[in-house]
């Protein structure tokens, strides 16, 4: 049966870091949800909620689960080629542990490390409009705020750069975006975080040579040392 939605994007109330399974805030994203479950009803068909560990200091943005990756599996990045590349460089940095199989239950470990998207539900056409990235916003917020310890953020694009900004209340003019560039911030629940900049780790992206696996390590290798810095060593 077909569902009706109201065309008005509402606001979430609360404080909340994981929205609920048939969260309706995002008219235009519950009805794709519900017309995929009708296509696809083993598939999760969802909101995807965060993948992390209490005391993650990384936390990895992305732009909102692929059709047939997080959307299919249930797990941020799991399921198409996007999640390849991305835990295999988590596991390769120690972000990680166990083999990455593709689907939610392989029994995967994060260490220190949390993965969440800017919009938890899977857009048409991977686009989101505007509208749902700010309705979907005081999740993340919310999430960042549940992260005591962070100390860096890994945007994997333009989307969820803006998005982690308006989330910590800072403005985009001051830290624009740029593959591979770091941007010190003010505030964040551990008072010291610094948020990195990657083009997304997508299939498109790679496949066209906008981001390699090694330009890819080279912001790992970064995040690594940032992480593991001494707090009592000034940046250099
Ligand atoms: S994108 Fe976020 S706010 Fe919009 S319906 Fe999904 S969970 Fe709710």
């Amino acid at each position: 049966m077909k569902q009706a939605f109201d065309a008005k994007v509402v606001a979430p109330t609360g404080n909340k870091s994981e929205p609920e399974a048939d969260c309706l805030i995002c008219p235009r994203l519950a009805s794709f949800r519900a017309s995929s479950q009708a296509k696809e009803p083993d598939w999760h068909n969802a909101p995807v909620l965060n993948f992390l560990v209490p005391n993650a200091r990384l936390l990895i943005i992305g732009l909102a689960p692929g059709l047939r990756g997080a959307n299919r599996t249930g797990r941020p990045f799991t399921g198409d080629f996007a999640g390849d590349l991305l835990y295999e460089t988590l596991i390769d940095f120690g972000f990680a542990k166990g083999v990455y199989r593709a689907h939610a239950d392989d029994g995967l470990r994060l260490i220190g490390a949390a993965i969440t998207n800017a919009v938890r539900c899977v857009p048409p056409q991977n686009k989101p409009t505007p509208q749902e990235i700010n309705a979907c916003r005081p999740f993340l917020s919310a999430t960042i705020a549940t992260l005591p310890d962070l100390r860096a953020i890994l945007a994997l694009g333009r989307i969820a750069h803006d998005s982690a900004l308006r989330a910590l209340g800072l403005k985009l003019s001051g830290f624009p975006f740029a593959h591979g560039a770091e941007h010190i911030l003010p505030g964040g629940p551990s008072k010291d975080l610094t948020l990195f900049d990657s083009y997304h780790c997508s299939r498109y992206n790679t496949n066209t040579g906008v981001l390699t696996p090694g330009m890819f390590r080279d912001v790992f290798t970064r995040l690594r040392e940032e992480i593991d810095r001494p707090r009592k060593c000034a940046r250099g």
